[in-house]
């Protein structure tokens, strides 16, 4: 006798008859969905996750919406392989990603892929064993056995470590009386990831600005729809605890939450922080999650077993159940951008989210963003400001150091007035914070003798001396070499030297001037992950004195020695060409001056620079933020920036120059003609190589009305296809001008 193989596994789907075909949208950078056929007796609907074969693989897509019926047979379509026992994407998300792929005019497929990440998880997770007890009693009755046998005398379902833990023994015990048959074997669901948060868990009695802000937001989420608010206060004005009140209220009504953070693998005091609040943990979404876990989030996500993420950009893809508010905390960090594939800025989006799911979002920050900043003034956004300290926390003393009139003794980098500081805040026994974003020991070398420079050979960029790892490194590409001991050029020997500071030389300054202090670089080449968590710890917990760090310390940490916060070269973002010098410059240093003098102590920020008469200066040592935006929102109506005009960039590469700057040059020519709209460039970028890359750029500038996403899709349609090597990346609302 012979076995069909559909015997043993049931009907194959092959030989049943396909009914229907379907849209299904792919990880693929394909332009619109593929069609697929149904085999009969398989339910999908739009937003079911299935998978599909596409060419010789098996890939992960969307059933999308609309139906291909008339267009195609069926028949002839290859069928759908398998439908995944996960909820459908809904409507709401399906939407979203569309919306984004058009807005930022990105293949749908890649955008879907970002919800798609974890494929392990839809699929359901497996039940695990658990045991019940039966009644009876064993042959033998010790002491530990009795424990677990009142305790499983519930009649309950025990895992068996949950068994022993509860009963306090070991896990041999349960072994001993499972043998003996006392208690059955079950199968239970996976317990969840975190337990369900309390809003009445403990919540703080908030201040009068406090709880007027609360209500505002509360007001709006039981209202229900969608509204933009931005909660605009100085750090350490209790900004969390007014969105810790919004959460409480959506959990309240039943519906999830999604937090937006920056760097929130860093932020391990946040997620303490939220289960004093609440009881218990948020789901944590980020890139440093072990793949299981990651599974796990996604999935219990999507049933509603967890009821709160705290994510980095990408949980903005995350299929939540019912999400009913969303938080984006530092609005204007330009972490939520993301420039790899699909370049969106998760800020935007979660406005867009919110839009689409009609319910509230909440923008967060010290420093807003100009954009944010317009839609508060212009009462598109609701406007809640917090303008001081909770409590009797001052905010720092800020003083300019004035570098041409105090300047460094040679070859140092600290003026004489930040190095008394220092000495100042080291006899009272607290912690001083030296600030400079640049890693490494100086970011260029050159040769005593010839004038060498020491570049990347695949980017243009310098190498920059690591000292401490006895490297010369890239930190476009990562590419390093040991350090030299002889210049490459001329062969001299010794005659290398650095030139400018990073974090590693800042230190050896402090060391010599203070050889006691305990001393700490904080920068994120200096390992992983778990690393700099405790070393953050350390630093709370005042297991150093003087700390020198790139911005890995501006963010989100509470540190409640610190009272000194020296900014070593407060000029350094005001140099580069980007519209946004002044903002980030701002941004950045209001929130590193603010680690200091969180918890009352007095504290002081001292900013070195050699332009004391600069706006962005003067506005950060006056506390006065309000003339800053009103002074940089003046500047940006005056020449059509944004918001009140558009930007779209491209970047045009190849492995050769030629290549490059061609294509570049036909794409500028293929562009329509728009009133309003002007093409910049092409012209070489910035950072002209890249990896071996050569790098062209265009700059596309519209009005605020302007249809700029369908002024670039004539382009590339007209223009010619990328050959060879050649690739275009279209940024909308660029960030990034190198
Ligand atoms: P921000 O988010 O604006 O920087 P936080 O919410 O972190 O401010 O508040 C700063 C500090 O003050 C925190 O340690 C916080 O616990 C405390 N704090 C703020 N408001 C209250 C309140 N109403 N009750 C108790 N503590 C508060
Ligand atoms: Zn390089």
């Amino acid at each position: 006798m012979s076995l069909e193989s559909s015997d043993l596994f049931g009907p194959l789907t092959q030989a049943e008859p396909a009914t229907r075909a379907v849209p299904v949208l792919v990880p693929m950078p394909a332009p619109v969905p593929y069609s697929y056929a149904v085999p009969a007796g398989m339910a999908v609907v739009p937003g079911s996750i299935v998978q599909v074969p596409l060419g010789p693989r098996k890939v992960i897509g969307v059933v999308w919406d609309g139906e291909d019926a008339g267009k195609v047979d069926a028949a002839k379509l290859r069928p759908i392989e398998k439908l995944f026992d996960s909820p459908p994407l809904d409507d709401a998300m399906r939407r979203f990603i569309d919306w984004v792929a058009a807005y930022t005019l990105s293949p749908p497929g890649l955008v879907a892929r970002m919800a798609l990440r974890t494929p392990a998880a839809f699929d359901p997770e497996p039940m695990i064993e658990g045991l019940r007890y039966l009644g009876h009693e064993p042959d033998k009755l010790t002491p530990a056995r009795r424990k677990v046998l009142e305790m499983a005398g519930d009649g309950l379902s025990w895992t068996k470590s949950g068994l022993a833990h509860a009963a306090g023994v070991s896990t041999s015990v349960i072994d001993g009386l499972a043998k003996q048959g006392v208690f059955q074997t079950v199968f239970l669901p996976p317990p969840p990831l975190v337990a369900k948060p309390d809003p009445d868990y403990a919540p703080h009695r908030l201040a009068g600005a406090q709880q007027d802000a609360a209500e505002v937001i509360v007001d709006d989420i039981k209202a229900g729809g969608f509204s933009v608010s931005l909660i605009d206060g100085v750090t350490g004005s209790g900004k969390t605890e007014v969105y810790f009140e919004a959460i409480a209220e959506t959990l309240k009504q039943g519906r999830q939450v999604l937090i937006l953070l920056p760097e929130i693998a860093l932020t391990t005091a946040f997620l303490e922080r939220f289960q004093d609040r609440f009881g218990a943990k948020p789901g944590e979404w980020h890139s440093d999650l072990a793949t299981k876990t990651r599974e796990k989030v996604w999935r219990q996500t999507a049933t509603g077993d967890i009821r709160v993420v705290a994510g980095a950009r990408s949980a903005l893809f995350l299929p939540f159940e019912d999400l009913g508010l969303i938080i984006v905390d530092e609005e204007h960090d330009p972490a939520f951008k993301q420039e790899d594939r699909v370049f969106y800025n998760a800020r935007d989006m979660a406005v867009v989210r919110a839009h689409i799911a009609k319910i509230p979002v909440v923008l967060v920050s010290a420093t807003p963003s100009v954009e944010s900043q317009v839609n508060s003034y212009s009462g598109r956004y609701k406007r809640i400001h917090l303008p001081t300290r909770f409590a009797d926390a001052a905010m720092p003393d800020l003083h300019l150091i004035d570098m041409r009139r105090h300047p460094p003794e040679k070859s140092g980098f600290l003026s004489p007035l930040m190095l008394r500081a220092m000495a100042k805040t080291l006899e009272k026994k607290e912690q001083s914070l030296l600030f400079l974003n640049r890693r490494g020991y100086a970011p260029l070398t050159l040769c005593r003798v010839c004038g060498h420079r020491f570049q990347c050979p695949q980017c243009s960029s310098w190498l920059v001396e690591h000292r401490f790892r006895g490297q010369i490194q890239c930190h476009q590409c990562g590419y390093a070499e040991p350090t030299p001991q002889a210049c490459p050029e001329c062969g001299t020997l010794d005659h290398l030297v650095a030139c400018g500071p990073g974090v590693e030389r800042i230190a050896e300054e402090v060391e010599k001037h203070f050889p006691d202090a305990r001393t700490l670089v904080l920068s994120s080449d200096m390992g992983g992950v778990k690393r700099l968590r405790l070393e953050l710890e350390a630093i709370a917990k005042g297991e150093a004195d003087i700390i020198i760090g790139t911005q890995l310390v501006a963010k989100g940490h509470n540190f409640p020695l610190m009272t000194l916060v020296g900014i070593v070269d407060a000029d350094i973002g005001l140099a580069n060409g980007d519209p946004r010098a002044a903002e980030r410059t701002f941004q950045l240093l209001s929130q590193v001056t603010g680690r200091a003098g969180r918890t009352g102590l007095k504290s002081h920020g001292l900013l070195q620079t050699y332009q004391p008469q600069h706006p962005v200066m003067m506005a950060i040592v006056s506390g006065d933020a309000s003339a800053f935006y009103e002074r940089e929102i003046t500047e940006r109506e005056r020449a059509v920036l944004p918001p009140y005009g558009r930007l779209v960039s491209m970047i045009v590469s190849a492995d050769n120059r030629m290549d490059a700057e061609t294509h570049a040059r036909q794409l500028r020519m293929a562009a329509p003609v728009v009133s309003g709209i002007a093409i910049l460039g092409p012209a070489e970028a910035p950072l002209a190589l890249i990896r071996g890359r050569h790098r062209f750029r265009l700059l596309i500038h519209g009005r605020k009305t302007s249809d700029m996403q369908g002024f670039v899709r004539t382009m590339l349609e007209r223009g010619p296809k990328p050959v060879r090597s050649i690739q275009v990346q279209v940024d909308v609302d660029p960030q990034s001008f190198l």
